[in-house]
C-alpha cells in the first residue's frame, strides 16, 4: 500500500472558516499543493521501518546512497528506482561533514551545499522530486517569498533545474548586502524581484498570485518550509550520521537548533523509522514557547517573536509544532490555539529541549573554539548549548551528534568579534563576490505584479 498523507487539522470541527480536510493525498499531491486544503500540514498516514542490516550496509558509503535507500522507504511507490537514483545523486554533490568534537560527541556539519545552510539539503532534493510530478510537457512557476536565507536556497535548489522556473521576491531594504548578492546572482531559470517594500508585502504578493484564477494556467506552486517534501530529506542525515559512527542497535542523541522544527522533525521520523535515539535534544533561542511548554504542560506562542542573534530561529510559533503534536497525539493551529494536548509526559521521555540566551551561544562559540579548536557559527551553537545542558541534567556517556547548520563564514562579524578571525568560505560559495546579475525592482502593488508574471511566465516546456 503506498504511504498516503494526512492533514493536521481533519479533527478541527469547531474552528471558524476551517472545513477539516479528512481525505488523504498521495506524496504527489502533497508535494505539488504543499498544505493540505484545510491549512494543515500533510502528514504520512504510515512509516515505514529501517530494514534489518541497512545500517551495517550504510557504513562507509557515501550520503547519495544513505538518501537513495532511505528517501525510497517513502517513494518506491510511487518514483520509479532510476528517477530517485538521479534526484539523490544531483541533490547531493556535496560532502558532509563528521567531525569529532569530544570523547563520543561530533558536530555534523550540513554547510557544504550550495547556500552553505542545511536548508539546501531539503530544497535540492524537493526540487528534483518536482520536476518529475510536473503535468506532461508544461512548466511549473514557483513562487517564494524570502526575507533572506529561504530565497537563496530554494532559487539555488532549482537552478538549471529541467522544466521550472523560480520568481523570488524579497524586501528590497530587508536583505543583508550578502544575501542580495546570493538572491540577484543566480540566474538561468531563477529571477530575484526587488520588492520596494516589507516582507510581509512580498508575502501578500505571492499569496495574492495563487489565489488569482487569471494565473492557474501557469502550475503556480510554492516550496515552502512546510511542504512534506522538506521534510522526508531532513530524515536522511540523521540516519546517515547514525550508520557511519555507531555500531549497529547502539543508541544515539542527536542535538538539533530549532526555529520551526522540520529540521528536528526529520530527527522524530528516523526515530519512528526505528533509528535508535535516545533522546532529541531540541535547543531553540530565547524564543522559549517550547521549551516552557514541556516543562509545564501548557502552550503559549512568544509573539512578537523575540530577535536573537540565531536569527533563522527566530520564531515565537514553530509551524511545525502541528506535526509534533499529531505525531503524540494533539492539535495546535497556526495560530497557536491549543486544540487538544498531546501526550506530555511521552514527549518528556523522548524529547529534551532548553532556551538557550545569545549570551550563553557566545559563550559556547568561544569556549568550543577555545576548547576543542573547532568552529561553530550562532545557530549549531545553540544546538551545543542545548547539549552541554542535557548533559548537566543526565549523566549520560551515549554517543552524541549536534547538527551545525550552517557555515562560520556566513557570519563574519559575528564570528570576528568573539574569535578574532574570518574563517573562509565553503568551496560551495567561493567567488560569489565576482559573480553577476541584477535583481528586476518591483514596486509594492499587486497590479504590477501580476503583469510581469502574466508577461514573464511560461506555460510550456
Ligand atoms: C532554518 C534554520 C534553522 C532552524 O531550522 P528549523 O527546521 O526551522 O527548526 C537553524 N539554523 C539555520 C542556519 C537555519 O537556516
Amino acid at each position: 500500500m503506498p504511504i498516503k498523507y494526512y492533514s493536521t487539522n481533519r479533527h478541527l470541527k469547531s474552528v471558524d472558516g476551517v472545513t477539516p480536510f479528512t481525505g488523504s493525498v498521495s506524496f504527489r499531491e502533497a508535494l505539488l499543493t504543499g498544505q493540505a486544503p484545510d491549512e494543515g500540514l500533510f502528514m504520512p498516514d504510515a512509516i515505514p521501518q529501517l530494514p534489518p542490516g541497512l545500517i551495517s550496509r550504510l557504513k562507509g558509503k557515501p550520503y547519495s546512497e544513505a538518501a537513495r535507500l532511505a528517501a525510497g522507504l517513502f517513494l518506491a511507490d510511487e518514483f520509479a528506482p532510476d528517477i530517485l537514483d538521479f534526484a539523490v545523486t544531483d541533490s547531493y554533490n556535496f560532502p558532509v561533514l563528521l567531525e569529532k568534537v569530544k570523547e563520543n560527541a561530533f558536530v555534523m556539519r550540513l554547510d557544504q551545499g550550495p547556500t552553505a545552510s542545511f536548508k539546501d539539503f531539503a530544497a535540492r532534493l524537493m526540487a528534483r522530486l518536482m520536476s518529475n510530478c510536473r503535468p506532461p510537457g508544461e512548466r511549473l512557476n514557483v513562487l517564494v517569498a524570502t526575507s533572506g536565507d529561504t530565497g537563496s536556497a530554494v532559487g539555488y535548489a532549482f537552478h538549471r533545474v529541467r522544466g521550472i522556473d523560480v520568481t523570488i521576491l524579497y524586501p528590497a531594504a530587508e536583505v543583508s548586502g550578502m544575501q542580495k548578492k546570493q538572491l540577484d546572482t543566480i540566474g538561468d531559470n531563477v529571477r530575484a524581484l526587488c520588492v520596494a517594500g516589507k516582507f510581509d508585502d512580498c508575502q501578500n504578493l505571492v499569496k495574492q498570485a495563487f489565489s488569482d484564477l487569471e494565473l492557474r494556467h501557469f502550475n503556480l506552486t510554492s516550496a515552502n518550509s512546510i511542504n512534506f517534501g522538506r521534510i522526508l530529506p531532513q530524515i536522511i542525515y540523521y540516519i546517515y550520521a547514525y550508520s557511519q559512527l555507531a555500531k549497529e542497535g547502539e543508541e544515539i542523541i542527536f542535538s538539533v537548533p530549532s526555529g520551526n522544527f522540520g529540521d528536528a522533525l526529520g530527527c522524530e521520523y528516523a526515530r519512528r523509522m526505528g533509528l535508535p535515539v535516545k533522546k532529541l535534544v531540541m535547543p531553540t533561542n530565547e524564543n522559549d514557547e517550547f521549551p516552557d511548554f514541556l516543562q509545564k504542560g501548557r502552550y503559549q506562542k512568544v509573539s512578537p517573536s523575540r530577535a536573537c542573534i540565531s536569527n533563522a530561529m527566530n520564531v515565537g510559533h514553530p509551524s511545525n509544532l502541528a506535526r509534533f503534536f499529531d505525531l503524540y497525539g494533539g492539535t495546535v493551529d497556526r495560530a497557536g490555539v491549543v486544540h487538544r494536548y498531546p501526550d506530555i509526559a511521552e514527549m518528556r521521555r523522548r524529547i529534551f529541549s532548553v532556551s538557550v540566551t545569545d549570551n550563553e551561544t557566545r559563550k559556547t562559540i568561544k569556549n568550543l573554539y577555545k576548547n576543542y579548536g573547532v568552529v561553530f557559527e550562532q545557530h549549531g551553537a545553540v544546538g551545543w548549548a542545548g547539549l552541554e545542558a542535557y548533559w548537566r541534567e543526565n549523566e549520560d556517556g551515549t554517543l552524541a551528534v549536534c547538527l551545525e547548520t550552517a557555515h562560520p563564514a556566513k557570519f563574519p562579524d559575528e564570528i570576528k568579534k568573539l574569535l578574532g578571525f574570518v574563517p573562509s568560505l565553503p568551496p560551495s560559495m567561493r567567488g560569489i563576490d565576482s559573480r553577476t546579475g541584477e535583481a528586476l525592482p518591483l514596486a509594492n502593488n499587486y497590479e504590477g505584479f501580476k503583469k510581469y508574471l502574466q508577461g514573464n511566465l511560461q506555460v510550456k516546456e
